[in-house]
C-alpha cells in the first residue's frame, strides 16, 4: 500500500505561508493584487476562476475579475492586458485558458507584461526556466515539485519518466525534475515501448488526460507516481492512473482529487506574492 500524497494539507500549508507573508507586507502598505480574464462561458473555467477568488480572499490578496463576452475581439483583450500591465496595484496577470477560437493564445499571453506573468507561461519566462533563472514557475509542475519537497522525496539522480509533453505541463515538468538533478525521460503519443520506459521510473509523472491511462504493469515496485491528469468520466472526476491497482505497487501516490489539484493554486498565490516583492524591491 501506498503513502498517499496530500495535496489539500500541502496546498494549505503553502497558502498559509502567503497569508502570514501577505501580512507583513501589508504593514508596509502593500497588498498583492491579481487580476483574473475570462472569456466566454466554459464551465471548467468559470469553477477555476471562482476557486482563485476565493483563494486570494483567504490569503488577503486584492482581486479583480474581467469576465468578457466569448465575442470579445483581440483588440478588446489586449487594451484589457496594456491596462493591467500599466495598473501599480495588479501584480499578477491571468487569462483563463482555453480562450475561445478565434482568439490569438500566443499573443494574450505574449502581452502580459512578464513581470506580471504569474503563470509563467509566456516565451520569456519559459525561456528563463530553461535556463535555471527564473522568477516565477507554471503553477501545476511547481505543485509537483512542492509535493516531493514535502514529502521529502529526492529527486537527484533517480530516473524520472513525464508522460505528456505540453508547454503548460509536461515539457516544464521534466525541466523542474532535471534541475533537481533527475534523470527524464518525456514519453508522448509517438513513444514506442511507453510501458516499458515507464516501468524504469522511480518518479513516474503522468500528464495524459485520459482516464486509468496508467496501469499496475507500467509501475516499477516502490516507484513514486504522481497522477496530474483530470478527467470526468460519468461526471465523476479522476485522474490518468489506474490508482486501485497501482496504489498497491508505488511507495507514493498522489489521490485524484485531493492530490495535484490543489496545489496548481497554491502555487499561484505564491507567485502572485513573489511578483508583489519583485515590484516592491523586497527580497524573497
Ligand atoms: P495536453 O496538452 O492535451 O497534453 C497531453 C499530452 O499527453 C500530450 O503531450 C500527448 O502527446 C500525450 N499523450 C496523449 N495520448 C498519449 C498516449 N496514448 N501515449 C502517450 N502520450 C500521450 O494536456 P495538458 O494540458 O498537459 O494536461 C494533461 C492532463 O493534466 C489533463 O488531464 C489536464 O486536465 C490535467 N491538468 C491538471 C492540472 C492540475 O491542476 N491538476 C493542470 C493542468 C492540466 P502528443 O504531444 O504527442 O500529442
Amino acid at each position: 500500500m501506498a503513502n498517499i500524497i496530500d495535496g489539500k494539507l500541502v496546498s494549505a500549508k503553502v497558502k498559509q505561508e502567503v497569508a502570514e507573508q501577505t501580512a507583513k507586507l501589508k504593514e508596509q502598505g502593500i497588498v498583492p493584487g491579481l487580476a483574473v480574464i475570462i472569456v466566454g462561458d466554459d464551465p471548467a473555467s468559470r469553477v477555476y476562476v471562482n476557486n482563485k477568488k476565493k483563494a486570494c480572499e483567504a490569503v488577503g490578496f486584492y482581486s479583480e475579475e474581467y469576465a468578457m463576452p466569448a465575442a470579445t475581439t483581440m483588440e478588446q483583450l489586449l487594451e484589457v492586458i496594456d491596462t493591467l500591465n500599466e495598473r501599480k496595484d495588479i501584480n499578477g496577470i491571468l487569462c483563463q485558458l482555453p480562450l475561445p477560437s478565434h482568439l490569438d493564445e500566443k499573443a494574450v499571453i505574449d502581452r502580459i507584461d512578464t513581470s506580471k506573468d504569474v503563470d509563467a507561461f509566456s516565451p520569456v519566462n519559459v525561456g528563463k526556466i530553461m535556463i535555471g533563472d527564473y522568477d516565477f514557475l507554471p503553477c501545476t509542475p511547481a505543485g509537483v515539485m512542492e509535493l516531493l519537497k514535502h514529502y521529502d522525496i529526492d529527486v537527484c539522480g533517480k530516473n524520472c519518466v513525464v508522460i505528456g509533453r505540453s508547454n503548460i505541463v509536461g515539457k516544464p515538468m521534466g525541466m523542474l525534475l532535471l534541475h533537481q538533478n533527475g534523470t527524464v525521460t518525456i514519453c508522448h503519443s509517438r513513444t514506442k515501448n511507453l510501458a516499458e520506459i515507464c516501468r524504469t521510473a522511480d518518479i513516474l509523472v503522468a500528464a495524459v488526460g485520459r482516464a486509468n491511462f496508467v496501469t499496475a504493469d507500467m509501475v516499477k515496485d516502490g516507484a513514486v507516481v504522481i497522477d496530474v491528469g483530470m478527467n470526468r468520466v460519468d461526471g465523476k472526476l479522476c485522474g490518468d492512473v489506474a490508482y486501485d491497482e497501482v496504489e498497491k505497487k508505488a511507495s507514493f501516490i498522489t489521490p485524484v482529487p485531493g492530490g495535484v489539484g490543489p496545489m496548481t493554486i497554491g502555487m499561484l498565490m505564491k507567485n502572485t506574492l513573489k511578483a508583489a516583492k519583485l515590484h516592491n524591491n523586497i527580497e524573497d
